[in-house]
């Protein structure tokens, strides 16, 4: 039995579940068949929201520390399928193990999140104008929450919206990216596990829906989900964001992303070509928030690219199930089509290319390995200003400090930034009002790997959605204001005179 055999078997997924179905799971790592699975129709998500909508008549009225009882469980079944669910990861989607590891452990971390939120979902008292009158603002469960993942997050995204839903009252319906399913199916049995250890949840709570565009736009259209989580393009967020809004319906939108990092003259160059490489090769430059633009003072410009060569040169790239690789495979061909064509409009566009060549073809003829490419481009031109899902990293030079944080702001996208600099006053101005516009900018750190206390999320195109941490568990509730009147009069607000007799 080879490892993808055990470990499908550890995560309880069944011989019958992996080979009964059209939806053909092709793993990057040497682009063989992994599975064909069974997909839904968009009949069958109308039935699950009809199922989901009845289990929520029931969840709203569990008291919250109760609902975070079910997290807290399918925290533990996360911990004790870390290892098998991380390997999958890597296997269905390419990223190195260590990366499929961290992904587990984020759902972890959200699941702990969750249930300590669970007990502090708390609104606000507000004094009153109105002598003997009370106001209150409560927050209540919001109703079902379709969520609509990309590829390269595979499980993680789920468990960011999922863990924050179910302690806020609300059941959830997941449709996965169809290039990354086995997870979601995994990930879906592990959920289960949770479910009969606690023992009382509705039937429909968390729901998991297979299947491409089609299936999610029957989540998406239907006016009885309340809530759509969409991750992935801005293609698909706008055609998701217009379609949710013309129902009135709530959307929380996380969509492309084309981050920048300054490095300043001050800046500790060493540590900042750790970032770099980090942020622009980690996952095959495919996270929402992997390094795209690099903004160098001019100062120092030769020395960090010479450096950042080097180390590019030097990047372990291949089997990411292997301890020692840092670059895993692109997710397929047209992956690695979207790759050569910006390469291509780069040198077009005035670029200088270093790297960039396929490898490991001739090992992997029907699996897509490159070596990251650098970028050095003295213009923004259309391709800078485009996020290929690749490793391919832009580089200009700045003079100013003003100028580099108007080219940081100069794309369409708003997720991640960040600045490397010593110099305390560079650093504020970055993050300050006219800094940075992205949801995330960071100091001395990369664009890319967020924690899950904070708020996660981007402006502009990037969809303006907030999950994980901080606040963002407001967007899974209603919120309602209350007025209570403990006297025997009725004044109105404002003064208002209104007397019937
Ligand atoms: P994608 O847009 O191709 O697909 C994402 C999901 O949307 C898939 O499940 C897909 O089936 C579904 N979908 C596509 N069209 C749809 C439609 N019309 N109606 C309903 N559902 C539809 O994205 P991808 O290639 O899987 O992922 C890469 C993209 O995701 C990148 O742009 C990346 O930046 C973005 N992303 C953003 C975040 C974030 O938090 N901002 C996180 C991860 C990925």
């Amino acid at each position: 039995m080879n490892t993808f055999q055990e470990t499908l078997i550890n995560l309880g997924l069944s011989e019958e579940e992996l080979n009964s179905g059209k939806l053909v799971v092709t793993g990057p790592i040497c682009g063989s068949k992994l599975a064909s699975i069974e997909m839904h129709k968009p009949r069958d998500v109308e039935q699950a929201i009809a199922r989901a909508n009845e289990a929520f008549k029931i969840w709203r009225a569990v008291p919250a520390p109760r609902r975070g009882e079910l997290v807290r469980l399918l925290g533990e079944e996360l911990r004790a399928a870390k290892e098998d669910l991380g390997r999958l990861v890597t296997i269905e989607n390419g990223k190195i193990f260590s990366e499929g590891l961290g992904e587990v452990q984020e759902m972890i971390d959200i699941c702990d999140f969750a249930v300590g939120l669970s007990r502090q979902l708390h609104g606000l008292t507000i004094a009153s104008e109105r002598a003997g009158h009370h106001m209150r603002e409560t927050w209540h469960p919001m109703g079902v929450c379709g969520v609509i993942t990309a590829f390269n997050f595979p499980v993680a995204v789920w468990a960011w919206n999922a863990a924050l839903a179910l302690v806020c009252g609300n059941p959830v319906i997941w449709k996965p990216s169809e290039k990354t399913s086995l997870t979601a199916l995994a990930t879906q049995k592990i959920f289960e596990k949770a479910l009969a250890r606690f023992g009382e949840a509705p039937e429909g709570l968390s729901q998991i829906v297979i299947g491409g565009p089609d299936i999610g736009d029957a989540l998406v259209t239907s006016r009885a989900v309340a809530i759509v989580s969409a991750t992935g393009s801005t293609r698909m967020g706008r055609i998701v964001g217009e379609k949710v809004a013309k129902r009135f319906g709530r959307s929380i939108l996380e969509l492309g992303g084309n981050n920048a990092m300054i490095v300043a003259p001050s800046a500790d160059i060493d540590m900042a070509v750790r970032a770099i490489t980090f942020s622009a090769v980690g996952t095959a430059g495919q996270r929402c928030t992997s390094l795209r633009r690099l903004i160098v003072h001019d100062s120092v410009y030769t020395e960090l690219v010479d450096k950042l060569k080097t180390v590019y040169g030097s990047i372990k790239i291949g089997n990411p199930l292997e301890p020692d690789t840092l670059v895993g495979p692109l997710i397929d061909r047209d992956a690695y089509e979207r790759f050569e064509i910006a390469l291509k409009e780069s040198k077009t566009q005035g670029g200088t290319i270093h790297g960039g060549e396929r490898v490991l073809k001739d090992e992997n003829p029907d699996a897509y390995y490159v070596q990251p490419a650098l970028v050095e481009i003295k213009k923004v031109t259309d391709i800078v200003k485009t996020e290929t899902f690749a490793p391919i990293l832009y580089v200009q030079s700045y003079h100013r400090l003003e100028a580099a944080i108007a080219l940081n702001n100069d794309v369409d996208q708003g997720l991640s930034s960040a600045i490397f600099t010593n110099d305390v006053r560079e650093a504020e101005m970055f993050l300050s009002a006219v800094g940075s516009d992205c949801g995330i900018a960071n100091v001395n750190i990369g664009t890319s790997g967020a924690e899950i206390g904070g708020a996660f999320g981007g402006e502009k195109e990037t969809g303006g959605g907030r999950e994980s941490g901080s606040d963002a568990w407001k967007s899974y509730m209603r919120r309602q204001t209350s007025t209570v009147n403990y006297s025997k009069e009725l004044p109105l607000a404002q003064g208002v005179k209104f007397d019937v007799d």
